[in-house]
């Protein structure tokens, strides 16, 4: 017989026994861990609300009873947002029954779309109508809209169309003390005031819920081209990059940087693929498309050409079919499950100036394996942006109990260049509860007294994912 949550008499307590409560213990397991298991906690009650207002309901009881809240979403987020702390006090909220697509207006390139569903089932509303929504990431198949207007995700478009802000027409948001931020309206220009949608977008959940949003919406590209291509350098990658934006304008929407220890290791994990030339030491897979009535072979051919003559390149191949594009990709994606594979890693996903990416890499690379000649640093990601996953494979036979301890040197070491070059310790995953204590330890005293400031005006008891981002709130009549 299933085993129920020792918690569901608080549940009744609080009220929340009308919210779709996860009873089961084995599958509250699911709400209570992240996807890469490296966070996990214990929810005082999980509950799935279907609607904006059984969503009010729920934020409105925990309220009264002075009860903290943790919105959540697909569960990718990396950096312990989203996943309950172990105290058990935490009432986890998840939209995933906020799933349906309110419309679409074709004309006027935009949607309404609730909260909870998936985004590769927004791409799918869109395209059905002959649209795009460009954002694109690699958990495209778990993660929720809302969990990406709450990290202002980023992915592999940015190059082209904004981070996950650039996006967003407006917003429904339930607030801490359950009123309702109505600001869906979807307005294309609207300079009466501030702003305020934007405080939502990337709070990570900490200043209320997210319900719905209204998209904007792109036309659908009708001719990509994708491109692997083998480099001599680092440098040679960024001298590209200069090219392609020149050469190509706007019709370049991805590139991704991947040096040839990320090949070898994607590789691992995609056995039916094979090594698609000689060996070079870095390799950039590069995307351009368009619609309407560009012709876009002629213009990445020309590139291509310019760039062999400039050295920038060696060797490449254009994918002739849409299944050698997506192959091009999947090395990309089985870069990832190839890290999983290997076990716990450090993962990082930081900026610096386009620039200065070479010099950030080889010190950084250097640095490591002067501290751990058998660890393996593997550095990529999104170039165009200056987003690099600067993330190191521990080395064999590292004992459970050394890992945290290795990990740590080599977060301090990643850091301490990206300091040095002005650099942001997150680009795209946000804060959360793992990367406070950096993230507090370099922020001006300024920005961190605006935030707290704003953090305290919408949300003075501290309910809602509190500790995420900023510390906690101490107790009211401590000091
Ligand atoms: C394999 C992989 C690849 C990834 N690639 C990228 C990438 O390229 N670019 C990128 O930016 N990120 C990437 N990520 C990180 C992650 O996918 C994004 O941060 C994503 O936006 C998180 O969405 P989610 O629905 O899973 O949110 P969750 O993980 O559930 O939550 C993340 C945060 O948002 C809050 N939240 C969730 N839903 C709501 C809501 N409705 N209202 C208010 N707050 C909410 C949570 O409390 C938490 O703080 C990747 C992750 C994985 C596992």
């Amino acid at each position: 017989m299933a085993q129920t949550s020792a918690t569901a008499s608080d549940e009744l307590a609080i009220g929340l026994s009308s919210f779709g409560p996860v009873e089961e213990v084995a599958e509250r397991a699911r709400y209570e861990r992240d996807w890469s298991g490296d966070h996990v906690g214990r929810a005082r009650v999980v509950v799935r609300p279907r609607s904006t207002a059984e969503v009010q309901e729920v934020v409105r009881r925990c309220a009264a009873m002075r009860v903290p809240i943790i919105p959540q979403g697909g569960h990718t987020g990396l950096v312990g947002g989203g996943t309950p702390a172990d105290s058990g006090r935490e009432v986890v909220v998840s939209l995933e029954r906020m799933n349906r697509i309110r419309g679409i207006d074709a004309a006027g390139f935009s949607m309404v779309a609730d909260a909870g569903c998936i985004l590769a089932a927004v791409q799918d509303a869109a395209r059905a109508h002959d649209l795009y929504f460009p954002l694109s990431l690699s958990a495209e198949g778990s993660c929720q809209i809302g969990g990406n207007i709450a990290t202002n995700a980023g992915g592999i478009n940015v190059l082209r169309y904004g981070m996950t802000r650039e996006l967003v027409l407006g917003l429904e948001v339930v607030l801490p003390d359950g009123r309702l931020f109505e600001g869906l309206g979807g307005l294309r220009k609207d300079n009466t005031g501030y702003d305020l949608k934007q405080l939502f977008i990337g709070a990570e959940g900490t200043l209320g819920i997210v319900t719905a949003a209204s998209l904007k919406l792109h036309p659908r590209p009708t001719q990509v081209e994708t491109a692997l291509l083998g480099l001599p350098s680092l440098a040679s990658a960024v001298g590209l990059f200069a090219q392609a934006r020149r050469d190509m304008g706007d019709l370049l929407s991805a590139f991704e940087l991947m040096p040839r220890a990320c090949i070898e290791l994607a590789l691992e994990v995609a056995t039916d693929l094979r090594d698609p030339f000689d060996p070079a030491p870095v390799y950039i897979l590069l995307e351009a498309s368009t619609g309407g009535l560009v012709e876009l072979r002629p213009i990445l051919e020309r590139f291509l050409e310019r760039a062999m003559e400039a050295g920038h390149v060696l060797d490449g191949a254009v994918a002739a079919s849409t299944t050698q594009a997506r192959d091009f990709w999947r090395l990309r994606e089985a870069l990832i499950e190839a890290q999983v594979r290997r076990g716990r890693h450090l993962r990082t996903d930081v900026s610096i100036p386009i620039s200065a990416i070479p010099a950030f890499i080889e010190r950084t690379e250097a640095a490591l394996l002067a501290t751990a000649p058998e660890c393996l640093p593997l550095a990529y990601g999104h170039l165009g942006d200056g987003n690099i996953h600067l993330n190191v494979v521990p080395p064999l036979g590292l004992l459970p109990e050394q890992a945290d301890p290795f990990l740590q040197r080599c977060e301090a070491i990643v850091f301490a260049e990206l300091d040095r070059l002005g650099g942001s310790i997150s680009a795209e995953h946000g804060i959360g509860t793992k990367k406070r204590a950096a993230f507090l330890a370099r922020k001006p005293a300024l920005q961190l007294d605006l935030m707290r400031r704003l953090k305290r005006a919408l949300d003075p008891d501290d309910l809602m994912n509190p500790g995420r981002i900023l510390e906690p709130a101490m107790p009211k009549g401590s000091s």
